[in-house]
């Protein structure tokens, strides 16, 4: 049965572990330690995502989550707010994003091994770098999983709150190589890597550029001193849009655009990578997640709530290699803040739902 007493348990536990992006050791080494005590068999693939398994009957199902979270992520000291609500003390995040969807898998795996029956056989997979652009389930070792349909347990909300569409998501590096030169003796021989980089920021997509799609440059970093022409300049860019077609328009006028001003400064080198971070997704009927996930919600009184995200998950990864996965809310609000709270009922009724997929259609 899920308990209440223990998936909190579990929570608070994983929250005093610190994990910002980058720094996922102990809590993988902790949650490697906890899978396995649980009796499955577990390892850390190649890219440090913790991988397991858990026998059952019928098709597998995956369950993810990430590790990381943002900063400010260190020293997170959980706060009751009533008793229902979990906060930080205002200094950092709390992390329920996404150690709740942790806590949820363990507790749906506890409830399960404890309780006995059928069951699917399940995939367990946490991710690491997930909020530095989702790179851990980018470099995730995919020959050992199985499971076609994914449930990953990192939306905001209830259960009910599903991402129900997400962009293409495009990111752009450019690098300009210009040549330096005394700026007051002989200003003549350098190429002005700023200067060009600034022609080329003005041609990039910024901004909500229609109800679906937007853009953004991030970053700008060049040039040493004052007195000197600049003989480098980087700009990183992204640009999104729930509609591929309008995502590839853009990375092809960006490529444009890079090349009229190429034509200006025929003496720079302008590098650009430019590329599909992930794909988007828009769930529809019929769709392997739907058909699993919509009924079990209904089924135990929820009515699904899908609704469009302007941000990637690990969701986007799997569905890019061939997992229909839906993302469902486990309860947190106000994610990636220090007013980040968790409600401990949407978690348990979370950890319901998962539970009660994995009992569907088990042979
Ligand atoms: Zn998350």
């Amino acid at each position: 049965m899920i308990t209440r007493e223990r998936i909190v348990q579990s929570f608070l536990d994983l929250v005093a572990i610190d994990s910002p992006s980058g720094d996922e050791d102990a809590i993988a080494a902790e949650l490697e330690h906890r899978l396995r005590r649980l009796g499955l068999q577990v390892a850390q693939d190649p890219a440090g995502n913790v991988l397991a398994r858990l026998e059952g009957t019928g098709d597998a199902v995956l369950l993810s989550a990430h590790m990381d979270t943002v900063e400010p992520g260190r020293g997170i000291k959980p706060r009751w707010d009533g008793p229902d609500i979990i906060r930080s003390d205002g200094t950092t995040i709390l992390g329920a994003d996404d150690k709740a969807g942790c806590a949820v898998i363990l507790e749906v795996l506890h409830s399960l091994i404890e309780d006995g029956g059928p069951h699917r056989p399940i995939e367990v997979a946490l991710s690491r770098g997930e909020e530095v652009g989702l790179v851990g389930a980018v470099k995730m070792d995919y020959s050992r999983i199985t499971a076609r349909v994914a449930l990953v347990i990192d939306s905001g909300g209830p259960p009910s709150s599903i991402q129900g569409q997400a962009p293409y998501h495009y990111t752009c590096d450019i690098e300009v190589h210009g040549r330096s030169a005394h700026a007051g003796l002989e200003p003549e021989k350098g190429i002005p890597a700023i200067t060009i980089a600034a022609e080329i920021v003005a041609g990039l997509p910024q901004g909500r550029l229609d109800p679906e799609t937007t853009g953004n440059v991030g970053v700008i970093r060049g040039g040493l001193v004052r007195n000197a022409v600049p003989d480098h300049c980087l700009i990183q860019a992204e640009f999104r849009s729930m509609v591929e077609e309008k995502a590839e328009t853009l990375a092809r006028g960006v490529h444009r655009h890079l090349e009229a001003v190429r034509q200006r400064y025929s003496g720079a080198r302008i590098e650009a990578r430019l590329g599909l971070a992930y794909p988007g997704y828009r769930l529809e009927p019929g769709d392997p997640a739907v058909e699993l996930l919509y009924p079990v919600l209904r089924s135990l009184g929820f009515e699904p709530n899908p609704h469009p995200v302007g941000g990637g998950t690990d969701g986007n990864v799997f569905r890019g290699r061939g997992i229909s996965a839906v993302v469902i809310g486990r309860g947190g609000y106000d994610q990636h803040t220090r007013d980040e709270y968790l409600v401990i009922p949407e978690m348990l009724d979370c950890a319901r739902v998962v539970e009660a997929v994995a009992r569907s259609g088990a042979g």
